[in-house]
């Protein structure tokens, strides 16, 4: 055994690197990244040559999985909460054909939405499609989950699904790593009653479905995953799972009764009713749902949940001794974690200086078009001064939308109204959006905002830049070509760094009787071969304070003492600015 100091996110790599993983396939989300860029950067999966691959979504990565498995090696699918809702039909019906290699599912939530758009509770997928889910608390846990849910898998012939939530997911803990054990390859052989899903077949998989789930309920009982740690004092118990248990025990030590619940589907419901009869006060703590709850309810057994903790955002240690104090519990013995974080200031998201996203927001805010936006770096375009976005929904609903939007109004908006969508979200779910736009003939436009990357989650390859997850040179989809294939025949690419450029297309294609589509194109400025230019300046003679400059939102831009300046370190020289200026103010270069 080796001690590492580990991620939750590198936890569950390694964990399944070393229990004989194949190959891992995702689309990138926050908090579940890492999980294949660490894969993908480790020496020994090198070695063994365990396939990671950038998936053109969740469902396409949960498929690719899947048939991993079905060929008999253990695979591997990564993607955040709402992933789950793209792979949902693959993921559900995966639990009813079951697997043949080990399939781990493993879905990253995101309670408090630090990067997302809902704060959903994965557990309820595990329900629906009735397979067992792990819950790790710390990132041993996530390595020794990750190792064991392989076996679990291949044992009950069903996908696992591993939730970890970002608090588990981005924090560090000491983990004892073994090594790798070979997981041969398994026979595949011809089973139609078990992988074609149609009615005849699928019928006579459900019962065995409900068999797996019995035989799961029992495992539940007894297994690594669920533990009761009674102490002395019998007051209270606590049902907890996940990072809930890590502030159970911040805030009580081992001064309560605890039943630490690794294993969130199917419930130990025998452990639940001798723990419930062994102390007076019985609680639930868990992030998000009612899920442990309620169950616990349907058993007849009076519990104290989100009545006292919310069904809101993410715990804390201070959430949970605030709540018990408020309750009249006594806490003695763990101290109150000291030293409140300092007040900052606000540090609201925005989008970078010289982003080539800002041009052509700045276009349509000037033009007041209704703009339907996706998931991405250029939601920012939401936030002031541009407060260019007027709806977002999740991946691809921009392309999606925009149809029934015109549809709805018809030339009312379809003058003045358009879709916005990044190069790795229309790759993810906007092509069949702009399919349904062709064939069913709204006039519709949408701007594809291509910055060649998959930027908010840290630059990701996708299939429009050419490279693939290892930075090798791989088939590289022509947008252009792409739209004209799907039925669009206006296309156009324009420079966002072309104000005038921009008001062209933008005028156009809204014009235009027929639907459109215009690439916005400029790489991402943080990109590395993407080399700045000299800084601007503003030359303060010239300057009449009118603020034109700064209505575009560029960070480097600020105002002092009647004008305005701009921060050498942080301009990029894009030059969008000094097109705005009608004083010819900015320029040149910085002193
Ligand atoms: S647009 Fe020109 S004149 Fe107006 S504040 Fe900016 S630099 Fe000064
Ligand atoms: S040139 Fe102007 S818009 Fe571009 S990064 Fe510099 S200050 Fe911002």
């Amino acid at each position: 055994m080796e001690k590492k100091l580990l991620l939750g996110d590198e936890a569950i790599a390694l964990g399944a690197i070393h229990a004989g993983l194949s190959g891992v396939y995702a689309y990138p989300g926050t908090p579940s990244t890492e999980i294949t860029e660490f894969i993908q950067t480790n020496p020994l999966a090198k070695e063994r040559g365990i396939h990671s691959h950038w998936s053109t979504n969740e469902k396409t990565a949960m498929e690719a999985a899947l048939g991993m498995s079905y060929a008999g090696k253990r695979a591997l699918v990564c993607m955040k909460h709402v992933g789950m809702n793209v792979c949902a039909d693959a993921f559900i019906n995966s639990a009813i054909t079951g697997v043949n290699g080990g399939l781990i599912v493993l879905a990253a939530d995101d309670p408090s939405m630090h990067s997302s758009q809902n704060e959903q509770d994965s557990r309820h997928y595990a329900i629906a499609a009735k397979v067992p889910m792990l819950e790790p608390s710390d990132s041993a846990e996530a390595y020794a989950f990750a190792k064991s849910a392989f076996e679990l898998s291949e044992k009950y012939d069903t996908p696992v699904l591993l939730r970890m939530c970002t608090r588990i997911a981005h924090s560090q803990c000491v983990v004892d790593v073994g090594e790798r054990e070979e997981a041969p390859l398994k026979d595949y052989v011809k089973q139609p009653s078990k992988y074609i899903m149609m009615p005849g077949y699928a019928k006579q998989r459900h019962p065995v479905v409900e068999e797996r789930t019995e035989k799961l309920r029992a495992l539940a009982e007894d297994c690594m995953y669920n533990r009761i740690e009674m102490a002395e004092n019998r007051e209270i118990g606590i049902i907890t799972s996940g990072c809930g248990y890590l502030y159970v025990k911040e805030v009580f030590g081992d001064s309560v009764s605890v039943l630490k619940i690794g294993m969130p589907n199917p419930l130990p419901e025998k452990m639940i009713r001798d723990f419930a009869a062994k102390v007076k006060k019985l609680y639930v703590i868990e992030e998000l749902d009612p899920v442990i709850e309620n169950h616990v309810k349907a058993l007849g057994i009076e519990v104290v949940g989100k009545e006292l903790f919310s069904a809101i955002g993410e715990f804390s240690q201070k959430t949970i001794r605030d709540a018990f104090l408020r309750e009249g519990v006594k806490i003695e013995g763990v101290p109150e974690a000291q030293g409140a974080a300092p007040a900052v200031p606000g540090r609201p998201p925005m989008m970078c200086s010289g982003c080539p996203h800002r041009g052509m927001y700045y276009t349509l805010v000037k033009n007041k078009i209704t703009v339907i936006g996706d998931i991405g770096c250029y939601t920012l375009g939401a936030v002031a001064p541009l407060n260019a976005l007027d709806s977002t929904l999740c991946m691809g609903a921009s392309v999606s939308g925009i149809h029934g939007f015109n549809a709805a109004r018809g030339a009312e908006t379809e003058k003045r109204t358009v879709a916005v969508i990044g190069d790795s979200t229309f790759m993810h779910s906007g092509m069949t959006g702009l399919v349904n736009i062709a064939y069913n003939a709204t006039n519709s436009t949408v701007i594809i905002l291509d910055n060649s990357i998959t930027g908010m989650t840290g630059h990701q390859q996708n299939p429009t830049t050419g490279y693939n997850i290892k930075g090798d040179p791989a088939a590289k989809v022509d947008l252009e070509a792409l739209c004209r294939a799907l039925g669009i025949n206006r296309v156009r690419v324009v420079d966002p760094y072309d104000l005038k450029a921009c008001e062209e297309a933008v005028l156009e294609e809204l014009a235009a009787e027929e639907p459109s589509v215009i690439i916005s194109r400029r790489p991402c400025v943080l990109l590395k071969y993407v080399k700045p230019k000299t800084p601007l300046r503003v030359d303060p003679d010239k300057c009449r304070g009118c603020r034109k400059c700064m209505k575009m939102g560029c960070p480097s831009i600020s105002f002092k003492e009647g004008k305005a300046r701009i921060d050498r370190t942080l301009c990029i020289g894009c030059g969008v600015c000094e097109q705005l200026c009608a004083f010819g103010a900015i320029g040149g270069k910085a002193e």
